[in-house]
Formats: structure tokens, C-alpha cells, sequence
């Protein structure tokens, strides 16, 4: 991604003389509540202009974010390593609170020594605890991932189930790592992975106030359309990695930084939204 400019301080209030941008080149209009760059006044008159006007989650803004991230991760996929729905379901198990190359650092190891589904089956979690030690909380990832492999084994004929009721029945998997397998591997909109990435994305974007993971994918379920689910998924958790880290993200270089209001910006030419938390 180009950069080029040096951040100046950031204007807490949206003032900001000059606004060039370093990522987005030739810059994609603003919406709501932006104002313009140049040495312009701030184009809204916040007298005649009232807050109520801008409405975060509106088709057209929701629509404008979906095709910025489009342009900006148009391939993206899961990041783990992965070459059946076991082996997926597995690797999003351990990657519950640790990072997804440490997982990708495991796994081959992991299922060269047991490959199927039945392997794991047959071994307690005594037996994996060593071999998944480094992806942390490791106790409780083997009894999830060997609990996953039994039931499989029994109730699915050594198969991962590809329907939502069938894999929520499975030890240790919840909705966001049955989306990362329904919707990767399976290629079924479920629903929408919300991992920490997207959980403070998607509050820093204003599209959703909730905090909790199972309201806040209601609300995204509701605003983007069904068939980008997962792709949206992938290129919010792509965007939390590369651009919009937890601290100090890196809005300078954001294609998305003129419709966006987040509270903790680093870089802001629009108004920052006091509400618009990442957390
Ligand atoms: S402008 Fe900053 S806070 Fe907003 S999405 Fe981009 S990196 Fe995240």
C-alpha cells in the first residue's frame, strides 16, 4: 500500500487544514458528516446540518464501505492454514485468543502425526495437550477439539456437518468459529464471523453500538447483504490486521478514513464521533 505522508497530529474535532492522503489517491468522496480537504472551510454548517441527519448504518454509507473494502482486500480468505473442514474447524479451535501464524505453526505438525478425524477421536486430551501447548489455553482447547472428533466420529459419520444446528452441537465451536467453517470451507452465509478484529471494527465504523459478539453480528446481518457475509468477514479481520490495529490504528493510510468518525482515530478529517468506540 503507498504511503508517503507523515501524520500530523490529529485533529480531535475534524479540523484539519490540507487533508492530503497518502493511501487512498485519487480519495473517494465523504459521506456524512466529512468535510472537505484543501484549505476549505469545514463544509457542513453545523447549524443548519443536525446530527440526525447522519445515520451510520444508511444503505448508501454501508454500501460505500463494502466497495472500499472490496478494492482494498478483493481476494481475501481465512487466514488458517487448512486443507479439509476438519482440519479448519481444528485450527479455529486453537486459534481462540492467539494469533492465527501461531496456529499455522501447529497445525502441520498436528495432523501429519494424526490425520483423520478418527486419530483424534481415539486420543484423550491428555494425549494433545502437548502438541497444541503453544496456541495457549491449552487444556481446554483439547478437551474442545477431541469432544469435537468423538461426536463427529459417532453422530456424523466422520463427517463435519455443514448445517448451523448440526455443528453448534459439536464441543467447543459457537457461531463465530461455526461461520469461519460454514462460510470458508462450505461456502454457506450464515452468518458473520465476529472475532475481536471485526467486534472493534465494526463499532469504530458505527455499525452497530452493541458490545456483545451475538448482537453485534445480528446488527451487521441485518445492514450487509447475505452473500458478502463471509467475504466481509474476511476483509474486516484483514483490515484489523493490517491497517485498523487496536492501538493506534493506522487511519493515515486508510482508504476508509473519510467515512469514518471513530472516537480513538490517529488521523481524522472528518468529525470523530465520542460514541464511536472501538470498545
Ligand atoms: S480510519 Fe482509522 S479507525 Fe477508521 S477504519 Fe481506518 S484505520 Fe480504522
Amino acid at each position: 500500500m503507498p504511503r508517503g505522508i507523515t501524520p500530523r497530529r490529529p485533529a480531535r474535532t475534524g479540523r484539519h487544514e490540507g487533508t492530503g492522503h497518502a493511501a487512498a489517491g485519487k480519495r473517494p468522496a465523504a459521506l456524512g458528516t466529512s468535510r472537505t480537504g484543501g484549505d476549505a472551510r469545514p463544509s457542513i454548517d453545523r447549524g443548519t446540518r443536525s446530527k440526525k441527519a447522519y445515520a451510520p448504518t444508511a444503505p448508501a454509507r454501508v454500501k460505500e464501505i463494502l466497495q472500499r473494502l472490496d478494492a482494498l482486500y478483493p481476494d481475501v480468505t481465512c487466514a488458517l492454514h487448512h486443507n479439509s473442514a476438519w482440519e479448519l474447524l481444528v485450527a479455529t479451535i486453537l486459534s481462540a485468543q492467539s494469533a492465527d501464524v501461531r496456529v499455522n505453526m501447529v497445525t502441520p505438525e498436528l495432523f501429519r502425526k494424526y490425520p483423520t478425524v478418527q486419530d483424534f477421536a481415539g486420543l484423550t486430551p491428555e494425549q494433545l495437550q502437548p502438541d497444541v501447548r503453544s496456541t495457549g489455553f491449552f487444556r481446554n482447547k483439547s478437551k474442545s477439539v477431541i469432544g469435537a472428533a468423538k461426536k463427529i466420529v459417532t453422530d456424523f459419520g466422520g463427517q463435519v456437518p455443514d448445517q448451523m444446528e448440526q455443528i453448534l452441537t459439536l464441543p467447543g465451536v459457537a457461531r463465530k468459529t461455526a461461520n469461519v467453517v460454514l462460510g470458508t470451507w462450505f461456502h454457506k452465509n450464515e452468518g458473520v464471523v465476529v472475532d475481536t478484529h471485526v467486534h472493534r471494527i465494526s463499532r469504530r465504523l458505527e455499525l452497530t453500538r452493541n458490545d456483545d459478539p451475538k448482537k453485534i453480528e445480528q446488527d451487521l446481518m441485518k445492514i450487509i447483504p447475505r452473500e458478502k457475509w463471509t467475504l466481509f468477514s474476511h476483509q474486516v479481520i484483514w483490515h484489523g490486521r493490517k491497517l485498523c490495529i487496536a492501538r493506534r490504528p493506522k487511519c493515515a493510510d486508510c482508504p476508509l478514513e473519510n467515512i469514518c468518525h471513530a472516537a480513538d482515530k490517529t488521523w481524522s478529517t472528518v468529525e470523530m464521533h465520542k460514541n464511536a468506540l472501538s470498545s
